[in-house]
């Protein structure tokens, strides 16, 4: 067990080191450098993989009982070492059930994929990058077989990123959500709308800054062990145990991005930084995720739930309007509350509210679960597209750059990444009522200024745990209940109806 942890740890550390890199890629390497990077980055990922795969990892987990079968191994051992087992037959399988001949062929494929879907984009070319798209499905489909021939292809793509997941059981909780959202869209669409000019209004970038200094502050996100930069497009990366930093983006004319960005990736932070189900594993793999929609929970908690909630600003409007001034004078609490909880039914996912977002990431998962399976064809995609649009949105895109085309993950080959973004808000509803089932209202503490209190249960039900249980254990494990809608959809139904006055 100890050798295990030893090679996994020296696999971690490649990795942190890659990011490191890939940290400064994205933020302060000059631009020429970028070609030597690549080969830096391949070289650290060609080490890391080595690792990972290496034949005495599969000799060590047979030594211990662990199986495909019985991935935990023996039943002598302590549920947290037995919980390692189960991660690392994963990840080894992962690793190893796909022949590497594949595996760059992929990649080889996948970076035509990428460039011609840019391409296709900017042109609104659909057609030309079809071809590049069926190829991802197929590649796709060889994959699952790979990893478990008698599987069905979809679950097994989905497993990888949520661990235990099926179409069938996320389809039973996205179906009644989908159902529920367009029926609250409705009543939000016959109520007056919301203004948010003053939204608009410049805001110098070194003010953003500031503001978001003091949201990371708030937040108790440790600066000892991160920091904030800026980036086109935000993250959040781990470098280590110790150093989780994150990225966040300034719109001088819409200073509510850089705001609910630095929220949001500072939730993801505090995620990584609380991992550490024992000292032992603490530069392990169990010191982990337990999936990516989890991952999401906890950055749109903060961002939603305390950030865009009427008793933080009671708390922090004030500052704000100073640092920002003057953006925000003459605006009031109600005024900005609804502002930034404006709801719009628009095109593009990554800038939907939160009551519309779920609705496009459910289109998402219904249509490449129905790509793989082959219910839909490939060059049917566009009008498959737009149809639900329509059904769920009330809008169709006036064209596939702003349908299809929008998002980068098909392109790339990730087939069942999409779910997690809405399993994420889901989560994140279901613990926070498990707080309130345990005698502690978070939204109590966020009126209090009392965040430390939210972040120390998080720390102590979610974080720390790491990878040690499965997605749908932990929701059990927390909460006493498995995955279900419904809480979210009481908070949205709540919030809103104050929002729009029903
Ligand atoms: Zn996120």
């Amino acid at each position: 067990m100890e050798r295990l942890r030893t090679l996994d740890g020296e696999a971690k550390l490649i990795t942190h080191i890659g990011a490191v890199l890939g940290w400064d890629q994205e933020t302060y390497m000059p631009p020429a450098a970028i070609e030597e990077r690549g080969d830096q980055l391949a070289y650290l990922e060609g080490l890391a993989h080595e690792k990972q795969t290496m034949p005495e990892i599969g000799e060590l987990l047979a030594a211990l009982g662990s199986t495909g079968e019985n991935p935990e191994g023996d039943t002598t051992l302590s549920p947290m070492d037995r919980a390692y087992l189960r991660i690392m037959r994963r990840n080894y399988d992962q690793a190893t059930k796909v022949p590497t001949e594949l595996v760059s062929e992929m990649a080889k494929a996948t970076s035509l994929s990428q460039a011609a879907w840019a391409k296709a984009r900017s042109g609104n070319d659909f057609p030309a990058f079809e071809p590049h798209l069926q190829k991802m499905v197929d590649f796709n489909r060889r994959i699952a077989d790979c990893l478990d021939p008698s599987g069905k292809p979809y679950d097994v793509l989905l497993d990888r990123f949520e661990e235990g997941g099926t179409q069938a059981g996320i389809a039973a909780v996205f179906n009644p959500l989908r159902d529920e959202l367009v029926k609250l869209m409705d009543r939000i669409r016959s109520r007056p709308q919301v203004n948010d000019d003053f939204l608009h209004r410049h805001c110098p970038e070194a003010d953003q800054a500031k503001a978001s200094s003091y949201l990371m502050k708030i937040l108790s996100y440790d600066l000892e062990r991160g920091r904030l930069d800026k980036t086109a497009h935000p993250f959040t990366t781990t470098l280590g145990v110790s150093d989780v930093r994150i990225t966040t983006r300034y719109v001088e004319d819409f200073f509510p991005s850089s705001v609910f960005g630095t929220i949001h990736e500072s939730g993801h932070a505090l995620y990584e930084l609380g991992m550490g189900p024992a000292p032992e594993y603490q530069r392990t793999s169990l010191a982990d995720a337990a999936s990516m929609a989890v991952h999401e929970s906890q950055s749109r908690l903060w961002e939603n739930m305390v950030g865009r909630s009427l008793g933080f600003w009671k708390n922090h409007l004030q500052e704000f309007a100073r640092m920002l001034t003057p953006v925000l004078d003459g605006v009031s609490i109600d005024e900005y509350y609804r502002a930034i909880n404006k709801v719009e039914p628009s095109l593009i996912r990554t800038e939907a509210d939160e009551v519309t977002y779920s609705l496009h990431v459910i289109l998402r998962f219904e249509l490449e679960a129905e790509l793989l399976s082959g219910n839909l064809a490939v060059k049917d995609l566009p009008g498959a597209w737009n149809e639900r649009m329509q059904a769920f949105l009330g809008i169709v895109p006036p064209d596939d750059a702003k349908g299809c085309l929008q998002d980068i993950h098909w392109s790339m080959g990730a087939i069942g990444y999409f779910p997690s973004y809405a399993l994420g808000n889901l989560y994140g509803a279901q613990f926070w009522d498990a707080m309130k089932d345990q005698g502690f209202d978070p939204a109590v503490a966020v009126e209090n200024d009392n965040l430390g209190a939210i972040l120390t249960w998080l720390r102590a039900n979610v974080h720390s745990a790491g990878a040690v249980y499965k997605p749908g254990e932990l929701a059990r494990k927390v909460t006493g209940e498995s995955l279900d809608a419904s809480h979210f959809m009481r908070y949205l139904n709540e919030k809103y109806a104050r929002v729009y006055g029903f």
